[in-house]
């Protein structure tokens, strides 16, 4: 198998950097005030992640979208993302979904994280991720007043009971600028009809066999568009504490597939040539630019 050829579209790989017990799945079963009592498992296996990273095939870059409770415990974790050359981004503070926080503890949220980030590494913050992607149309006025560029919390799929949405974008627009200055970009799917069967990572990267998922991501990319691939440290984790009591449908999105994941990242790793959000970012606003002035 080959890297994507220069012909195809930008591949762009992402890591949502939280711990086990962040996941929202997790929420029913373990209280908020109890996570610093538990065992962080973050950094070794974020620092795997960064390690398949440098083994791949492709010189990949890759956009963080680290959490902030995480950045404030684990600092070098953040100086080492940066240092190997991938970009940081935010994923808010503390993993609350946006529609159980109100517009003012959202803005409070997000600063804190884009702060803590910019002290760690010492550049800016362009990039925010919403926890389990539960975007508000409310919220993007407020990203860009705290000083992102970016976002990329759309996921455009059937219907799923956290995935939030925003009006206008469909499916097929992997980039959209919502307001002058300030980007869109959606996580990968396949479309079908008005929508799109998810296809960038998680539960149902874990699921399907590797070959067709593969076979989804290149003809992503041929059709021109960008592909968005997602993933968390504790998904290449099998051996993370297992929580009791969860309600099966929860278990079953946590848990599938977790002892294979780390094998096919490598795979998908190598298969294609990755870089960051941002990197995208310019090159598609480079084109727009081309487009429009002509050469
Ligand atoms: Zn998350």
């Amino acid at each position: 198998m080959s890297l994507s050829s220069s012909n195809d579209a930008p591949a762009v790989m992402s890591v949502d950097v939280e711990d086990w017990f962040h996941v929202e799945n997790m929420r029913p079963i373990i209280r908020r005030d109890t996570w610093s009592e538990l065992i962080l498992r973050v950094t070794p296996t974020t620092e795997r992640m960064l390690q398949l990273m440098a083994d791949s095939r492709g010189a990949t870059r890759c956009t963080f979208f680290v959490l902030g409770w995480v950045a404030e415990r684990c600092p070098d974790l953040v100086r080492q993302i940066a240092a190997a050359g991938h970009e940081v981004a935010s994923h808010g503070y503390g993993h609350d979904l946006l529609g159980s926080l109100s517009p003012s503890e959202f803005r409070k949220d997000v600063e804190r994280s884009k702060g803590a980030l910019e002290d760690i590494i010492g550049a800016e913050v362009r990039g925010y991720r919403a926890p389990s992607f539960s975007i508000k149309e409310w919220a993007i006025p407020i990203l860009q007043e705290v000083g992102f560029s970016f976002d990329s919390s759309l996921f455009r799929s059937f219907r799923h009971d956290r995935y939030g949405s925003l009006a206008g974008i469909g499916p097929d627009e992997p980039v959209v600028e919502v307001y002058p200055g300030f980007f869109e970009v959606s996580v990968s799917c396949v479309t079908i009809g008005s929508h799109g069967l998810p296809w960038g990572g998680g539960g149902y990267f874990r699921l399907l066999p590797y070959s067709v998922f593969r076979l989804g991501v290149s003809r992503i990319l041929r059709s021109g568009r960008p592909y968005v691939f997602y993933i968390h440290p504790w998904e290449i984790d099998p051996s993370q504490p297992r929580i009791h009591g969860l309600p099966r449908s929860y278990r079953f999105r946590h848990y599938v597939g977790l002892s294979r994941c780390e094998a096919r990242y490598r795979s998908l790793l190598s298969d294609f040539a990755w870089t960051t959000m941002g990197e995208l970012l310019r090159q598609w606003t480079d084109e727009a630019v081309y487009d429009t002035q002509g050469p």
